[in-house]
């Protein structure tokens, strides 16, 4: 890759957590910091001791800071977990794992939202502390969660996904804060100068699903050249529980479906090279698409794959 390819781009990109955190990560290493901006999902945010947590915001922090743990995904490398067992042995409830340092996000942030700072700006001094230079903003400073229906009734997404470890069957979903929730003023700032948006490898049900439901952000985003990453390669999810959801919902687990649910929104997607006898489906619903290896196990295959995804935008969507 020419050195500076890429200079004169600004790109949004859309994350969730694990996965949207290494391509983003991918993506710093090839965009000028000022040009690019993470807009990351809030809806699985809740309450755990008075503290505000978000994973998601988190995971992306930390991996574009470079001390993310890079076994679980989440959390930071080395942190220790003193505290929570400490809190075990008090019999308080510690299925959600804060590590220390970890815990020190939480509290900082915490006491800032209690001060008036939004969650916009509570996450752009975390930023500054952890020394990130790209722009990370939640999705919406306003309350939006995401409720996940399962035979077992309805249940807050970490209670899902942590607690109940995604054992209970999922009917639907449906968020809560809607519609009275909005995209940050940052937020569709970032998309209005942004030269095309990349959807992440995420979930499209619970990781960028939120992020697309609050009000005019799908239709922005369609407004210029947006590309998805499959989440799914080989009709498997790389990590968590995407391909038992497709399976629950009474669909099947491909990139085929994942491609659906961007239906109206993207002009380009990546598909795995393991599922290219896919591609003509894909093609079906107005896609372009692009074959690549899309398993980002190391920095060099995020950077390699951040750069096929703006070269595909950049030669592949023009008209
Ligand atoms: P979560 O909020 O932590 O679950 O993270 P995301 O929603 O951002 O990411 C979860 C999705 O990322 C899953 O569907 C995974 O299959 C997908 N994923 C994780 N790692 C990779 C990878 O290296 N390549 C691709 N193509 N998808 C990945």
């Amino acid at each position: 890759m020419a050195l500076g390819e890429f200079d004169d781009w600004k790109i949004v990109a859309l994350a969730g957590g694990v996965g949207g955190a290494k391509l983003a990560h991918g993506l710093a290493q090839i965009l000028p910091a000022e040009n690019l901006t993470v807009v990351v999902n809030v809806a699985d945010d809740f309450e755990q001791y008075g503290l505000t947590v978000c994973p998601d915001l988190d995971t992306v922090m930390y991996t574009l800071a470079g001390i993310a743990a890079r076994e679980t995904g989440w959390g930071i490398e080395g942190d220790t977990f003193r505290c929570i067992e400490a809190l075990a042995k008090l019999g308080a409830p510690d299925w959600f794992r804060l590590g220390d340092r970890d815990l020190a996000t939480h509290l900082a942030r915490t006491r800032w939202l209690w001060d008036g700072a939004t969650l916009t700006d509570a996450t752009r001094r975390l930023c500054e502390s952890f020394e990130v230079r790209q722009s990370i903003l939640p999705c919406t400073d306003d309350l939006l969660r995401t409720i996940v229906e399962t035979d077992e009734g309805d249940l807050e997404f970490q209670d899902y996904f942590v607690r109940r470890r995604f054992e209970p069957t999922v009917r639907g979903f449906h968020l809560r804060g809607l519609p009275a929730a909005l995209p940050s003023r940052e937020f569709l700032e970032a998309l209005d100068s942004a030269d095309a948006t990349v959807l992440c490898p995420s979930n499209p049900f619970v990781s960028l699903g939120p992020i697309l439901a609050l009000p005019g952000v799908r239709e922005k985003v369609a407004a210029k050249a947006a590309v998805a990453v499959t989440p799914i390669i080989g009709g498997r999810a790389v990590k968590g529980p995407l391909a038992k959801m497709f399976l629950e919902l009474g669909r099947e687990s491909s990139a085929v479906e994942a491609a659906r649910e961007y239906r109206g929104i993207i002009r380009g997607f990546l598909l795995d090279r393991q599922d290219v006898s896919r591609k003509e489906e894909i093609e079906a619903f107005g896609f372009q698409v692009k074959i690549a290896d899309t398993l980002m196990g190391d920095d060099l295959q995020r950077k390699n794959l951040a750069a096929e995804t703006l070269r595909f935008i950049r030669t592949g969507l023009s008209g």
